[in-house]
């Protein structure tokens, strides 16, 4: 997003030496560049909090990406025409119960002043669409967005409580939508955050569906670009988690242990889902022949080989020292296996892994994309396709 290598937990700064968070030497955000050389629209879509590293990475200058409240200061200053996803409770003052904000400022209303339409759920979010403003203003969760697996066929998580969220599909679709109003173009960040939020937790199904629903937005995208060639769109993640699909488990296999039953190499089979409606998900995940996939890190755990069906899975809990340990919770699953950890007992989670990334892309500017690339070089693509360049130049 700035086309420049930072510090881990830094957005939009040279890391220094003091511990203020807030006084770091600033660089360049991509929306603050598209700000000060022309006139085109900024979208940021996430399912994470809004103020999350990779949407606030659009427009944030801070040492500390914890600094959530000061970021949404940050969105007010850039004033992104399209911001969707969750993390309201930054956003209302602290007096409102709900919020996470030190102080008094109520930022809904600030960008209601500042002429956004605001939504808070689906329902909202399309009524939004006819607005003459062309700026919406989407928060439809407290914290991160429930997964689709939640959201669309399970109820858990905090889909009660939240019983409306638009998808990613929705969101992405309705930024297209107000985006490509503006006639001099735009540049619109789209991000599939639960695949990461449900991959530290190891909850493979959640994770996946969540690729799935990102495979759709891509596909939007696509589908808008039929019709605009003008569209670059890149695909990439800003990192990997150290997790790999080996095979299946299959129900069926005999033996005592769960690990009997997975199958690898010519033993695997093919799983058996099935998409009888053709929606693009698996009608159910608790298939008696699925996924076998593990991670290459984790805290102590009870693996269940199975997916969790009343709720994202919590690996770890923190006891008295504020170690974590196997959540007893899944001890009773039958077949279920202790795994000691192979992570300091401070990581409640699997954590992310350095392997390369990869990126694709297509429309005009995207043959710039080849071979092996710096993460900061993809900001340079960015910048000539979006001809951010002087004009001189
Ligand atoms: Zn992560």
């Amino acid at each position: 997003m700035t086309g420049h290598k930072t510090a881990v937990n830094a957005l939009g700064v040279y890391a220094d030496r003091t511990k203020a968070s807030l006084d770091d030497p600033r660089v360049e955000t991509i929306a603050e560049a598209l700000r000060r050389t022309g006139n085109k629209s900024i979208g940021v879509v996430s399912t994470a909090e809004v103020e999350d590293a990779t949407p606030a990475a659009v427009v944030a200058h801070t040492r500390l990406r914890a600094d959530k409240a000061d970021i949404v200061g940050m969105f007010f200053v850039v004033k992104p025409e399209i911001v969707l996803g969750g993390g309201s409770a930054y956003f209302l003052p602290q007096s409102t119960p709900g919020s996470k904000r030190k102080d008094d400022k109520d930022y809904i209303a600030m960008f209601r002043d500042a002429g956004y339409t605001l939504a808070t759920d689906k329902t909202e979010l399309v009524a939004a669409k006819g607005t003459n403003t062309g700026k919406i203003l989407g928060l439809f969760h407290t914290g991160n967005m429930d997964t689709t697996l939640d959201r669309e066929f399970l109820k858990k998580g905090s889909v009660e409580k939240f019983p409306n969220q638009p998808g990613l599909v929705e969101m992405t679709q309705t930024a297209l939508d107000q985006l490509s109003k503006d006639e001099d173009g735009f540049f619109l960040m789209v991000e599939a955050a639960s695949v990461d939020k449900m991959s530290h937790p190891m909850d493979w199904e959640r994770s996946l569906f969540e690729t799935i629903e990102f495979d759709k937005a891509v596909g939007i995208g696509m589908e808008f670009a039929k019709t605009h060639p003008d569209t670059l769109i890149v695909a990439t993640g800003d990192h990997t988690h150290g997790v790999s699909i080996i095979g299946t488990i299959d129900d069926q296999k005999p033996g005592e242990e769960m690990r009997d039953k997975v199958g690898v190499y010519a033993d695997a089979g093919f799983p058996n889902y099935t998409d009888e409606n053709g929606d693009g998900y698996p009608d159910k995940v608790d298939v008696t022949r699925r996924l076998a996939i593990f991670a290459s890190n984790f805290p102590d755990y009870y693996e269940t080989f199975r997916p969790k069906l009343d709720g994202p899975f919590e690996p770890a809990v923190q006891n008295g020292a504020k170690q974590y340990i196997a959540n007893e919770k899944y001890k009773d699953v039958p077949g279920a296996v202790l795994r000691v950890g192979n992570l300091p007992k401070t990581a409640g989670t699997a954590v992310h892994a350095v392997d390369d990334v990869v990126l694709q892309a297509t429309g005009p500017g995207a043959e710039e994309f080849k071979g092996y690339m710096e993460e900061s070089d993809v900001y340079r693509v960015l910048a000539d396709t979006l001809a951010l360049a002087p004009a001189t130049n």
